[in-house]
């Protein structure tokens, strides 16, 4: 069987788990052969081809630093790419289809951001030997007869043109200096800047500095430059990360649109309402995280996207997770007066030209109330008054709880260690949040060290673990994958029930806020003028508000049970909209 280990160094701790341990324990090493070894970096090498498997090494380890994989029999052939010595492979190639949407679904570290490195020729795959790079023929020669055998003949021909839209979109203002226009008009190859700013809705930020503007808006601009470059294959990765709900319906939309005979689109994508409204297809990938990466064959989406969820694979006849992702239809809840948590009475509040006006409103104990609404349109100011953060015009607000907060953008420039930053929660709640969120792994690094999906962990661990009658997450979707998304789910409805509070969590994932909500409050009116907030209704009433306003309709998937958008006048569409059914008939 073959079989791969893996080292992951920033853990690897010799001083520490009394001078390398693993050396020492290791069977052929006692043989004397040399199997586990330093390495020049002082931390240690395994030779994957002395190693017999045995796993002792793994066991031993007391910070989780080694890995040994037995591969599935049919991974045989070379990685197309492994970054070096025990670090990560990563097996085939998701392949682009011109006409397509292409979707890439699977957990973080699995290889997405390698595998569309490669198809963008940012990275240049070695297959396996991490001593050179291959050259294209060699690709072409490890692909034959295959799909992505055709799709390195262009390449090798120059016939593909790539364009990416990279996941970190908050770099750009470190490296662009200027307008959005400025920017856009340099991006622009095919003269057609002023068509996609008023398609993405970029009017009113043309002349501002790309140093000024918000994530939501950063993220359409990136999308905006990205399309304008002429190219026959679009590569989007994260493309929703700060949109709100309607823009990102917008933005799958245009994406969709992209796709025609000549050209072909990818994305990579975690929010699955979305992933599944703008894909035709898609690859999922699997394997283990940090350590190696499979790319399943392409599916229709709707199939790939339930094939994920029930982490089975029957054409490939694979089994990459041990239990389902199952979403339920909850019934309506039921509450008791004497279960209020808090009240507020109608507030307003003005704020440099923006006016936020809320109706009445009450929290339970033991409730999750999803809260729902567009960029700009009051939600952290509302979630600021509730904290005793800022006060409102008239009304003063005595809500008698104590608020535990995290904010939408998180700091990540501090030097303190993570271990230092969630100590209330090490000592007090190692099975309630350490172990669900899988913090262990982090605790030696500095917030500044860690990764956007890693720092939303820790942001939201450290906000549980304090004592608050109430807490107010702020987008805790960003940058996790939907299994860890369904995780911090689970883990908010164990705290609100075990702990007797509350929970308002601000989110535009609809997938995520369906799993984890109880009611929801919602929030119209007109971004940066006037915001007001309802609420918190039941689910059905609430989602039918901010249905009605985009003029979509959601129906349950018979056989997952997930939310997915219906086409637009579709019979269901037409059906539920006859009815007033925005959500599920
Ligand atoms: P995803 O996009 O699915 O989150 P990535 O492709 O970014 O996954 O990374 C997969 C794994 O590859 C990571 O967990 C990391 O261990 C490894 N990796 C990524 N970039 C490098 C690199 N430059 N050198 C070594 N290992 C890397
Ligand atoms: Fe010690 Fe683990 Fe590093 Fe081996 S891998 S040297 S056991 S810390
Ligand atoms: Fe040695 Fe491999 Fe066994 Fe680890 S799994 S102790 S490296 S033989």
């Amino acid at each position: 069987m073959p079989r791969i280990a893996v080292v992951k160094k920033p853990l690897c701790n010799p001083e520490v788990c009394g001078n390398y341990l693993c050396t020492r324990v290791c069977p052929v090493n006692r043989a004397k052969k040399d199997c586990i070894v330093r390495s020049e970096d002082n931390k240690v090498e395994i030779d994957e081809k002395l190693c017999i498997g045995c796993n002792i090494c793994v066991q031993k380890c007391p910070f989780e630093a080694i890995h040994i994989i037995n591969l599935p029999e049919e991974l045989k052939k070379a990685p197309i790419h492994r970054y070096g010595p025990n670090q990560f492979a990563l097996y085939n190639l998701p392949i682009p289809v011109f006409g397509k949407v292409v979707g890439i679904v699977g957990i973080n570290g699995i290889g997405k951001t390698t595998a569309i490195n490669i198809l963008a020729g940012v990275l240049k795959p070695n297959l396996g030997s991490y001593e050179k790079e291959a050259n294209v023929n060699e690709v072409i020669d490890y692909f034959k007869g295959t799909e992505a055998q055709l799709f390195f003949q262009k390449i090798r021909d120059g016939e593909i043109k790539v364009s990416y839209k990279p996941q970190h979109v908050d770099l750009i203002p470190k490296k662009f200096n200027g307008n959005v226009i400025d920017l856009l008009r340099k991006a622009d190859e095919k003269k057609q800047a002023d068509e996609i700013i008023r398609l993405l809705e970029l009017e009113k930020i043309r002349e501002h500095n790309i140093k000024n503007i918000s994530g939501g808006e950063l993220q359409r601009v990136a999308v905006a430059a990205t399309v304008l470059k002429k190219a026959n294959l679009y590569i989007f990765d994260e493309v929703t990360s700060y949109l709100d709900i309607k823009q990102r319906l917008k933005v799958a939309k245009f994406i969709r649109e992209l796709a025609d005979e000549k050209t072909a689109v990818i994305v990579i994508e975690h929010d699955l309402i979305a992933l599944d409204y703008m894909t035709d297809l898609v690859n999922i990938m699997y394997g283990k995280a940090g350590c190696f990466g499979i790319v399943s064959n392409l599916k229709p989406t709707k199939n790939g996207i339930n094939a994920f969820l029930e982490g089975y694979l029957k054409e490939e006849n694979v089994r990459f997770r041990d239990h389902k992702i199952k979403f339920e239809v909850k019934p309506p809840q039921t509450y008791k007066r004497e279960h209020t948590l808090t009240n507020w009475p109608e507030l307003t509040k003005k704020l440099n030209g923006f006016t936020l006006e809320s109706k009445q409103g009450e929290l339970y104990i033991n409730e999750k109330v999803g809260v729902l609404g567009e960029n700009g349109i009051g939600k952290t100011t509302f979630v600021k008054l509730l904290a005793g953060v800022i006060e409102p015009d008239k009304n003063k607000l005595d809500l008698k709880v104590k608020v535990a907060y995290k904010p939408q953008y998180i700091d990540s420039n501090s030097g303190d260690m993570v271990m230092v930053v969630l100590q209330n929660a090490i000592k007090k709640y190692e099975v309630e949040l350490i172990r669900p969120l899988n913090i262990k792994p982090l605790l030696k690094m500095k917030i500044s060290e860690l990764s956007g999906g890693e720092l939303q962990r820790v942001a939201v661990c450290s906000c549980l673990s304090q004592e608050a009658d109430l807490f107010l997450l702020d987008e805790p979707s960003a940058y996790l994958d939907v299994e860890q998304r369904l995780i911090v789910s689970k883990v908010v409805a164990n705290v609100v029930e075990k702990r007797k509070v509350c929970a308002l969590v601000v989110d535009h994932d609809l997938l995520f806020l369906d799993y984890l909500s109880d009611r929801l409050l919602v929030f119209s009116g007109e971004p940066a003028i006037h915001g007001i907030a309802e609420g918190p209704f039941n689910m059905e009433k609430g989602m039918n508000a901010l249905l009605k306003e985009l003029e979509i309709t959601l129906r349950r998937d018979q056989e997952s049970k997930r939310p997915r958008i219906n086409k637009l006048s579709s019979v269901k569409d037409r059906e539920q909209k006859g009815k007033g059914k925005y959500y599920y008939a």
